[in-house]
């Protein structure tokens, strides 16, 4: 069964990435490395994945209630909100 995001109009402010090299600023302060990196499209914070130790996106979720990133590595053009835990692509944005 399709399940669709219910949050896109309101949280999506943000779908281009920011100027390269991105980093997750959470790992760079605590010393830790991250393996893929998420944006969050309603404020721009970019954290790391769940694949990685800090799991800082997922952190920012917690913390904020903003629910859905967008992937920051190069190439990917897809979506995910924490809420729905619904993966969506770029088409049904714009
Ligand atoms: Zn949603
Ligand atoms: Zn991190
Ligand atoms: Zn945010």
């Amino acid at each position: 069964m399709a399940q669709e995001c219910t949050h896109i109009e309101n949280a999506i402010s943000f779908v281009t990435l920011p100027p390269g090299p991105l980093r997750c600023e959470e790992c760079v302060n605590k010393g830790m490395s991250w393996v893929h990196l998420r944006m969050c499209t309603k404020c721009g914070h970019v954290g790391c994945c769940d694949s990685s130790p800090g799991r800082h996106a997922t952190n920012h979720f917690r913390s904020t209630n903003h629910p859905i990133i967008k992937s920051a590595e190069p190439g990917e053009e897809w979506y995910w909100c924490f809420v729905d835990e619904v993966a969506f692509a770029m088409k049904q944005v714009q």
